[in-house]
């Protein structure tokens, strides 16, 4: 349990989805415990309130999210009060909220006004308000969500774009999150100096399409970066997923010159074949992404962790197309790997493609997938063995080099210590502590 004390209220927050949901999830407890609640990620029996940030990029997920939503209400029992926002709640009708026990509908932009709205109804007792924007396109301004000090990571998550104007063919979230927008430079750079004064060590960037930071208001995540670098006692700076397309020179060499900037990039590959990749509309060929790889690491050095996900079982991919995903993971010599089947969904130009693919052959090539991920990642950390790395405790012993690989070291939550990788188990470093 985390937060404030004085008020007696529990309030449960449970986050679902990528890293800016977990930004947000951070704002809504930071914001509910400034005004004195208790946080927990724990669903118990003595729960005033809870705040679920939920998530529909696969069908699972929204399964997911129904799921836990009934469950909290159970535990709630009749005073207790629900509020829901995120992707998926942006697109539910309030008719099937209230029959979920919803209190508090609010969507993917708007997440601002809950914790206010959860205070509030505890006062004057349950009933149904939907804080949604009907139109999410017409969003064009900044929702700002800004945090003092992480309340539920160790590390500090740090939403700077929202919305994504991409369109890839199977993606359900440009529907949800609107047009894009970027944070004003000046409360990033704010912000970060008040995480730093509170103890915080890491911050990570995060966006939906993250790489098209600041062209709504003529900045560039190059130029943030830059003005970031200069910002003293910031020891460590990630940055979320980044489409391989955004992967300028100019970002390298801002990257390249930040001394805080940890070497892992996140660059989403989803298929390594030509024909799947245009179906997809990703905008760029499988030869685009090896060499996007192959400059990243020239700027930022050969042991830069390249991540990726892999999208599996897309309309129309045959067992050669498969093949040759498997072929550019290879080349790309990727390290961690996140392997999705591909879900149906409803309202993309993907769900109504011709040559959808039989379950059982996404569930066979999702294994194919995740075991060569597996083997490509414990052959990038293996490189490791021996060598002194840095790592930032996040909790019991465990904690993250600046490469992003799993450590266990002897330390406490939120220092920083060097180490020697003594072996590597389950894709983690075992590691020595030297300071
Ligand atoms: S870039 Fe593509 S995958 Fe990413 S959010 Fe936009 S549409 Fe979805």
């Amino acid at each position: 349990m985390q937060g404030g004390k004085g008020l007696g209220l529990n309030i449960f927050v449970h986050v679902f989805g990528c890293r800016s949901s977990l930004c947000e999830g951070e704002y809504i407890a930071g914001a509910l415990a400034s005004i004195g609640a208790s946080i927990t990620e724990t669903l118990t029996d003595s729960l005033n309130a809870a705040v679920i940030v939920t998530c529909s990029v696969t069908q699972e997920a929204e399964r997911k999210c129904r799921q836990l939503v009934r469950r909290v209400r159970r535990s709630l029992g009749s005073d207790g009060v629900l509020a829901v926002c995120g992707c998926w709640s942006q697109g539910l009708d309030s008719e099937s909220a209230r029959g979920l026990g919803i209190d508090i509908l609010a969507g993917s932009r708007g997440k601002s006004l809950v914790p206010e709205a959860v205070m509030r109804m505890l006062k004057t007792g349950r009933s149904f308000i939907d804080l949604r924007t009907q139109d999410i396109f017409a969003q064009s301004e900044w929702e700002e969500l800004s945090i003092e000090s992480p309340v539920m990571h160790s590390r500090a998550f740090m939403k700077i774009q929202d919305g994504c104007n991409h369109f890839c063919s199977y993606c359900i979230i440009p529907y949800m999150r609107g047009r894009p927008v970027s944070r004003p430079r000046e409360n990033i750079l704010a912000e970060i100096r008040r995480l730093i004064a509170n103890g915080c060590r890491e911050v990570v960037f995060t966006g939906i399409h993250l790489g098209i930071y600041g062209q709504d208001r003529s900045d560039s995540l190059a130029g943030l970066i830059r003005e970031v670098s200069r910002i003293e006692g910031l020891e460590r700076l990630r940055l979320g997923s980044l489409e391989p397309f955004c992967l300028s020179d100019d970002l390298l060499e801002a990257l390249s010159e930040c001394s805080a900037f940890c070497p892992h990039l996140h660059l989403p590959l989803q298929s390594g074949d030509d024909g799947v990749l245009s179906s997809m509309r990703r905008g760029y060929s499988s030869g685009d992404f090896v060499r996007a790889c192959e400059n990243a690491r020239n700027f930022l050095g050969e042991d830069l962790h390249i991540s990726s996900d892999i999208l599996v079982g897309f309309p129309g991919e045959s067992d050669e197309a498969f093949r040759n995903t498997l072929d550019v993971m290879r080349r790309a010599g990727l390290g961690r790997v996140h392997v999705f089947p591909y879900s149906q969904r409803r309202g993309t130009t993907a769900a109504n493609m011709p040559g959808q693919i039989p379950h059982e052959v996404k569930i066979s090539r999702t294994s194919l997938a995740i075991s060569l991920g597996r083997e490509l990642y414990d052959s990038y950390v293996r490189r490791f063995v021996g060598c002194e790395v840095e790592i930032l405790i996040e909790a019991g012993n465990k904690g993250h080099t600046r490469h992003y690989v799993e450590a266990l070291c002897e330390g406490v939550s939120n220092e920083i210590v060097k180490a020697k990788v003594i072996g590597v188990s389950d894709g983690r470093f075992e590691c020595l502590r030297r300071s």
